[in-house]
């Protein structure tokens, strides 16, 4: 039985661009535990194909027990050249969505945030992003990435056949849809839930729990529903309608990279994985980015290292119980992108970018103003 620590922290950088940006995350969380007080105890660790080259697994044992016992890990991502030369059964059992399971982190909260400065550097118009501030509740332990059966068969006359399958119990839509509406809750908002039911039994199924869940415990909060491909178009003609949306385990991946044209890059949006709190109160937390490890930018100082910092704002508001510096962090951000300080991927409206290190000074720069 392993024991939690008391605010500890585990970095790990993982593949491709995660070395560059998590390095960046690493000074503000310095920041942090030096200006204001944190206490935390920091490991290190790594996960990826860094670590089959090495060890034949994607994690090793330790990491995992070393993730479990800590109050929260900051993750870059994983991926790029080599992994998909790893046998399956490898990238399955010991890749990131097995940790995730494994530490049964279902709810995974994906903020989406226009920031004003940023609204001539995406591609949609800036009227429609402006003011953009919704949350993406994607399921991640269940449907389409876990369902059995999967696989790949021989079916004879050199033909395979693929399957993976969209599965949902009672209990796994439930817990996810509550945390939802307690988000909308919180935020004195309303819930809309995307699905297929039109389409898929899952979907029918996902559409009723939802609804009977809403009447028995949340008759307060606005409920609504759409079906993902009109979900999908919504997000970019009318982001600002949407408050909370909850959604199953693939349509809130490919949804929250399709909201990223909001954000103005897919290396500004932070994530936050978590299961729910054992009796001492205590939850897995992983915070990492939306996107990959970029391996066609890797190693070349250019990432974006918004999205992971952003995702240590949420650590510090989700897990450390510190909302005060949540917000001086993203304000911080906030102040940089305004001064103009712009990396490439979103560097529409201005002439000079910065780099990944130079995206970590600048807001560092501005947590030190701030602080003063
Ligand atoms: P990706 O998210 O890595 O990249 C998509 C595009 O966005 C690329 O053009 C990339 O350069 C750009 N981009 C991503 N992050 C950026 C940042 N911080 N700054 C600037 N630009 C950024 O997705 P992909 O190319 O589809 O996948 C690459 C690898 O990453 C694959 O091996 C995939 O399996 C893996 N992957 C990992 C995760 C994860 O670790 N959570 C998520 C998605 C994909």
């Amino acid at each position: 039985m392993t024991q939690k620590n008391e605010r500890t922290l585990v970095i790990i950088p993982g593949d491709g661009i995660g070395p560059e940006i998590i390095g960046q995350a690493s000074r503000v969380v310095e920041w942090f535990d030096r200006h204001r007080g944190l206490g935390l105890d920091i490991k290190e660790r790594q996960l990826g194909v860094n670590v089959y080259e090495k060890h034949g697994t994607l994690l090793q044992d330790e990491t995992l027990e070393t993730i479990q016992a800590a109050d929260a890990t900051l993750f870059g991502a994983i991926g790029g050249d080599g992994y998909d030369d790893i046998p399956r059964h490898v990238r399955v059992e010991t890749g990131l969505l097995s940790v995730r399971r494994k530490l049964a982190m279902f709810a995974n909260i994906r903020p989406v945030v226009a920031f004003d400065a940023l609204a001539n550097a995406t591609s949609l118009k800036p009227e429609v992003v402006r003011g953009t501030n919704m949350i993406i509740l994607r399921e991640l332990n269940g449907g389409l990435y876990f369902g059995e059966p999967r696989g790949v068969e021989e079916i004879g006359d050199g033909n395979r056949r693929g399957v993976n399958s969209m599965v949902y119990t009672t209990p796994e839509i439930r817990r996810v849809a509550r945390v939802g509406f307690e988000l909308a809750k919180q935020r004195g908002g309303h819930l809309t839930s995307v699905d297929k039911a039109n389409a898929l039994e899952v979907g029918q199924l996902w559409r009723e729990e939802v609804m009977k869940l809403g009447a028995e415990e949340f008759p307060d909060i606005p409920l609504s529903h759409l079906y993902v491909d009109n979900a999908m178009m919504q997000v970019v003609r009318d982001p600002k309608q949407f408050d909370v949306v909850v959604t199953e385990n693939t349509f809130g991946d490919i949804m929250s990279d399709c909201a990223a044209a909001i954000a103005g890059s897919l290396g500004m949006l932070p994530s936050a994985s978590l299961s729910d709190p054992d009796e001492d109160g205590n939850r897995q937390a992983f915070y990492e980015p939306i996107h990959g490890c970029a391996p066609d930018i890797a190693g070349q100082n250019i990432a974006n290292p918004v999205g992971t910092i952003l995702s240590f704002a949420m650590a510090l508001r989700h897990t450390f119980n510190r909302p005060e510096d949540a917000d001086l962090l993203e304000q911080a951000v906030g102040n940089t992108l305004a001064a103009g300080t712009r990396t490439a991927d979103i560097a529409a409206d201005v002439t000079e970018t910065v780099s990944t290190t130079g995206m970590g000074d600048a807001i560092l720069d501005n947590l030190d103003r701030l602080a003063t």
